[in-house]
């Protein structure tokens, strides 16, 4: 089944339930503590926290969602997109555990040819709260799952807040038993590659203080009007009803595995797993970049712009080494733009305006390879001649530093040309450099290799936002 008609089908059967669909918002939303939409609940926080009063008792959306926290895992895990769409049923305080659990089975189970999605029942596992026994009980009643195969998790998995006093309440996580060639058996406890987590549901009932249900401390109250919030990953929906591997192989992405292949001359699945890695994340990046920039975002040393383009230069790189030695970015939006543009016009309606943003930053960091491989060649020979097998940190940071060299790229070519990198001396000084922008303000917004704007977010889904530890955490991936 095509991704367009998984989202088709979510939509239908909420909307037939009495759901009002509303359109996804945009990336980017007006809330000072979000880098980028990262669930669907987002759009309506409003009414989780009775500042607005909702227009409709149940709504559905499909929504688009980026998750910079996500960025590492891309590639190597089967699961995590940058960019991906979370379908979602969210009650206002009208139905509540019961209603929430019987329309994410019926949906999951009911036969392809009903409308559907056709799952086995018998593989699907589920988890709830440890402290909430109504929902097990609802999942064994209505659902008909026995006892093995629901399993209890404390707050810090399956319990949801925003972080600061409001509203909170338990969850509950739906799996699929990929099978035995995936991973170990148990259960999502044991091993979440071979149970792979669909879809999330929120049960908001409590009122919570300052300090979390998360951690084991009661709620101080209970809502006077419970709400549900879920969220299914499309994209992993889509991975098992295609039968393919991954979420990068799916109908919607894979394609621009195949244009890499064809711009690299490497070959996806025959090559090395790190050449594999970067086909997927090509893959990938290209489709959150497309996106990001159909919302007006454009690359920039700051803010959601320096997520661009971090995006926009790990594509070029990763497409560099797998042997592109051409400009790749407009075949790439293109590419995109075929695939994403049924759910999403703009991509085709704006898409000259998109193309030009990554093919821009594209040419722009290709002068910087270039100049930067020129400066490496200078040092790396200065180094050979005074009889050094090392280069000093100092010239890997300069590099870095001045010409927004990445560290890996300064490394791989290093050992090409037979040398080691002093990378201790390379990270102090990194270190160095961000302790002397937190210190000042102003160059806390100038600096290049700033990262402060990634540890003002603040994400309010269940997943923590984990941000990145370090700045060119790039260095490992790529
Ligand atoms: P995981 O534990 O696999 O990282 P999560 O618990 O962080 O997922 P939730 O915050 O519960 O995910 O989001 C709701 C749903 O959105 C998940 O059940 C999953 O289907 C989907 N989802 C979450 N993160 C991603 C991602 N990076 N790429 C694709 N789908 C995702
Ligand atoms: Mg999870
Ligand atoms: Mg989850
Ligand atoms: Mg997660």
């Amino acid at each position: 089944m095509q991704t367009h008609e998984i989202r088709r089908r979510f939509l239908d059967h909420f909307v037939k339930a009495g759901h009002v669909e509303v359109p996804s918002a945009s990336l980017i939303l007006d809330d000072p503590n979000l880098l980028f939409v990262n669930a669907g609940m987002v759009q309506f926080k409003p009414y989780f926290l009775g500042q607005q009063t909702p227009p409709y008792p149940r709504a559905t959306s499909v929504q688009k969602c980026v998750r910079t926290g996500d960025i590492e895992e891309v590639g190597k895990t089967t699961r995590h997109n940058t960019f991906f769409q979370m379908a979602g049923n969210f009650s206002f305080g009208d139905y509540f555990k019961e209603g929430a659990i019987t329309f994410a089975w019926e949906l999951i189970t009911k036969s392809q040819e009903e409308g559907g999605y056709g799952f086995d029942p018998e593989r699907i596992w589920v988890t709830a709260y440890e402290q909430d026994p109504e929902a097990a009980e609802i999942w064994r009643r209505v659902a008909g799952i026995p006892d093995e195969r629901i399993q209890f998790r404390d707050g810090k998995d399956n319990y949801w807040d925003m972080g600061v006093p409001g509203p909170g309440g338990p969850c509950s996580e739906i799996y699929y038993d990929r099978g035995p060639q995936y991973g170990k058996e148990g259960g999502p406890i044991v091993d979440e590659d071979r149970y792979l987590e669909i879809w999330n549901l929120v049960f908001m009932q409590d009122e919570r203080g300052e300090l979390s249900p998360k951690l084991g401390n009661p709620p101080v109250g209970v809502l006077p009007k419970k709400n549900i919030d879920t969220g299914m990953g499309v994209e992993r929906v889509a991975l098992l009803l295609q039968g393919v591997d991954n979420v990068y192989e799916t109908d919607l992405v894979r394609p621009v595995i195949e244009k890499a292949e064809e711009l690299s001359g490497s070959r996806y699945h025959v090559g090395s797993d790190e050449n594999d890695v970067r086909f997927r994340v090509i893959a990938d990046h290209a489709r959150t970049a497309a996106m990001l920039i159909a919302d007006g975002v454009n690359p920039s040393n700051e803010g959601r712009g320096y997520v661009l383009r971090r995006l926009l230069r790990r594509i070029v790189r990763s497409a560099r080494l797998l042997g592109a030695t051409q400009p790749v970015m407009a075949e790439f939006m293109s590419v995109v733009s075929t695939m994403m543009s049924p759910s999403y016009p703009d991509l085709a309606t704006d898409f000259e305006r998109i193309e030009r943003v990554a093919v821009g930053e594209e040419a722009a960091f290709l002068r910087t390879l270039d100049t930067g491989s020129r400066l490496f060649e200078l040092a790396a020979t200065e180094a050979r001649t005074a009889g050094k097998t090392t280069l000093a940190g100092s010239e890997a940071f300069a590099l870095h530093d001045t010409y927004g060299f990445p560290i890996d790229l300064t490394l791989e070519m290093a050992s090409e040309a037979g040398l080691s990198v002093d990378e201790e001396g390379f990270r102090t000084l990194m270190a160095e450099q961000r302790q002397r922008a937190k210190a000042d303000a102003h160059s806390r917004k100038q600096a290049h290799a700033d990262q402060s704007v990634y540890k003002e977010l603040l994400d309010t889904h269940p997943t923590e936002f984990t941000g990145y530890t370090e700045l060119n955490s790039e260095a490992r991936v790529l």
